[in-house]
């Protein structure tokens, strides 16, 4: 057995889409970004994918840190380059399948959902942990051998779990060690700084079975993540290779992944460059899962009863107002973290019950079906397959997405655990808006296929969560995480109706979660009907769309009992966006910034409209990236709406805009007015 010195990567984003769609939503503060994710895999994924590295001859070599170390990426982060970094998913997933002896000697699994596992139900527990596995075999093809725990969030029974579905290792920090002792020898009280983390321990479970933890050196990774170590690939390369202690020992970095390229810039080469020097200048191995392959722990660890990495205090940060916070403001308290955990506890069983009893009467078992449904989220089996091996008997169509919405349910009560709602300061903050919009999903379904009316007890349990920067609680903070982004089968088809009005043979034929068909009727009468990929249930409308000046539209729509009109802001921002290119630029054309440039000079010669601000909004959440001649053209847009006094639109909505592209003061408006954008 020889030493190693390496590191791991823990990567992870917060979810970010629309539950309602599977659409993402952009983020202003991430300008001239769409969102977070994007400019994170600008800065730090797609970095961290290929580091070019200077040789000796004065040529450069590209370099793959990710096969030569040890890391995680959450499913969700996974979900996210799928759709919007394929060169990146592509790119990892060839590299590790090419390692030898496969992919799990680099990449560790994670739960499907960041959630804090020990605050999870005893079946929760379950199901993040089979739904985990369930992704890191859609992806790479084999079975896990180590899973990373959210937070680092442990405890015995969470190890069991974890043992029990075959996982044998996981990486935590020394912070969360109590005792140890030697073969046959008596416990030690640890400390962070006295535990010696060049060994790897393991816990002995009460069901006989063992766990290998590995614990991140405590020192080095914090001046990683919080100091400037990263700052030199030399140094730090020689800082590990000099702690190392003795001749089979480890020593590994842990820490967010971000932290190389995003956090610190540069990191990407400078973590690069520390792994080849370990190789190559040290002599030493750096990947911690071909290590712990040839290593058997001899020494045994006692974790303290519940600990994760970023709480002092056990897991309270995810229940309690314990301190430990991220993103204070003046005046902030957190004793709204209490009330939002029992409010979403009290939900999950509540509205678990009802959506269980009902899924019993169309499967042979509630709980085995829902353990397989993670191979419907990553794909390996079809919503109908996955049905047709659950079912008690031949279930009709109806009864077919009554299964599926019911399992749809489940998912999103387990994404309102997502951790990051209680890691920051303020619940009117996006992490927190998000958990809510899970739960207001997973409401709707439940009442759909139970009938059972959860939502006026759950806003009641709300009461005590209160913001105390932008000063809302309860109902009010719940209305605005939810008001502005629940989209109904209306919506979508009101969009698809509009789209096809301009865009014709070139309109989307799926949208988010949405399969859509056009049937065009007599004069401006088409019929779309739609499929949920996820629940299979479908839905027919008429829809008559009649294009007004300029970028005016109207859109009636029929569910063939009565006729409503959309509002354009209504149709969806990608959908509007797609309306506003192709009137203004032709159909088939993607040029968005051709029609923000267009927009803006016709702005200039005429009063804008309701619809013109809502066009402009749209078409600016619209790109990835927005180059400077589209920040230019949103600039002489909105200089061309603040010009004119009688001008009647909400200037309020322009604000966040405004504040993105640096001219705020135009519209004299601060900051601080709106929540959640
Ligand atoms: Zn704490």
């Amino acid at each position: 057995m020889s030493p190693i010195a390496g590191f791991h990567y823990h990567f992870y984003q917060p979810p970010r889409e629309d539950p309602w769609t599977g659409m993402f939503n952009h983020e202003w503060s991430a300008w001239p970004y769409h969102d977070w994710n994007e400019r994170i895999a600008a800065e730090c994924y797609r970095a961290m994918v290929a580091v070019a590295l200077p040789d000796e001859d004065g040529t450069t070599s590209l370099f793959e840190p990710l096969t030569q170390s040890s890391f995680d990426l959450g499913p969700t982060l996974h979900h996210w380059l799928d759709t919007y970094a394929p060169d990146v998913e592509h790119a990892l997933q060839r590299q590790v399948r090419d390692v030898s002896h496969g992919a799990s000697r680099v990449v560790m699994s994670a739960p499907l959902v960041h959630a804090i596992v020990p605050l999870a139900t005893p079946i929760d527990q379950e199901r993040l942990v089979q739904w985990g596995i369930d992704d890191f075999r859609a992806r790479y093809a084999e079975e896990p051998v180590g899973m990373w725990l959210p937070e680092t969030g442990v405890d015995v029974a969470t190890l069991e779990v974890l043992a029990r579905h075959g996982i044998s290792y996981t990486v935590l920090m020394p912070t969360q060690a109590h005792g140890v002792r030697a073969p046959r020898g008596t416990w030690t009280k640890v400390t962070p700084q006295s535990i010696d983390t060049s060994k790897a321990y393991f816990v002995a479970l009460p069901s006989g079975a063992r766990m290998t933890v590995v614990f991140g050196h405590y020192d080095l990774s914090q001046r990683v993540a919080f100091g400037d170590l990263i700052a030199d690939g030399n140094t730090l390369a020689d800082t590990m290779a000099n702690v190392l202690g003795h001749d089979d020992g480890v020593v590994l970095l842990v820490a967010d992944g971000e932290t190389y390229g995003h956090h610190h810039r540069f990191g990407d080469i400078g973590v690069a460059w520390a792994t080849k020097m370990l190789q190559e200048k040290h002599h030493l191995s750096t990947t911690l899962g071909e290590w712990l392959a040839t290593t058997e722990p001899t020494h045994e660890v006692q974790l303290h009863e519940v600990s994760a990495w970023s709480c002092a205090h056990g897991i309270e940060r995810w229940r309690s107002a314990c301190g430990c916070v991220t993103g204070e403001r003046e005046g902030f308290d957190l004793n709204w973290r209490a009330p939002l955990r029992a409010a979403l506890d009290w939900l999950r069983a509540n509205a678990g019950a009802a959506l269980d009893w009902e899924l019993g009467h169309h499967v042979t078992s509630s709980d085995a079906a829902l353990l397989d449904y993670g191979k419907v989220i990553t794909g390996e089996w079809s919503p109908g397959d996955f049905v047709a091996r659950h079912q008690s008997r031949d279930l009709n169509d109806d009864e077919r997405s009554r299964v599926l919405e019911i399992c749809e349910a489940h998912r999103n009560l387990m994404f309102s655990f997502t951790s990051c709602a209680w890691f920051f300061a303020d619940p009117a903050e996006i992490e927190t808006s998000i958990v809510l919009r899970y739960a207001a999903l997973a409401l709707e379904l439940t009442r759909r296929t139970t009938g059972r009316d959860f939502e006026s007890p759950f806003i009641e349990r709300l009461e005590l969560v209160r913001s105390a920067f932008y000063d809302v609680e309860g109902e009010t903070l719940w209305r605005r995480a939810c008001a502005d982004f629940r989209t109904d089968e209306v919506q979508i088809a009101a969009g698809a109706a509009a789209e096809y009005a301009a865009c014709g043979d070139f309109a989307r034929t799926s949208r988010g979660t949405w399969a859509i068909e056009y049937r065009p009727g007599d004069g401006a009468e088409v019929r779309i009907n739609l499929t949920n990929a996820l629940t299979l249930r479908k839905f027919t409308f008429l829809t008559h769309i009649s294009q007004g000046d300029n970028l005016s539209l109207h859109v009636d729509i029929s569910d063939t009992t009565m006729w409503r009109k959309v509002e354009l802001e209504r149709l969806g921002a990608d959908a509007v966006a797609r309306v506003a290119v192709a009137r203004l630029m032709g159909r088939g054309s993607s040029d968005v910034e051709g029609a923000l440039s267009l927009l803006a000079s016709d702005l200039l010669r005429r009063d804008a409209t309701r619809d013109d601000e809502v066009t402009l909004l749209a078409l600016a959440s619209t790109p990835r990236y927005v180059t400077p001649v589209g920040e230019a053209a949103i600039r002489r847009a909105l200089f061309a709406i603040a010009a004119r006094d009688d001008v009647a639109t909400d200037r309020s909505r322009l604000v966040a805009l405004a504040t993105a592209v640096g001219v705020a003061d135009t519209f004299n408006l601060s900051e601080a007015s709106g929540v959640n954008h």
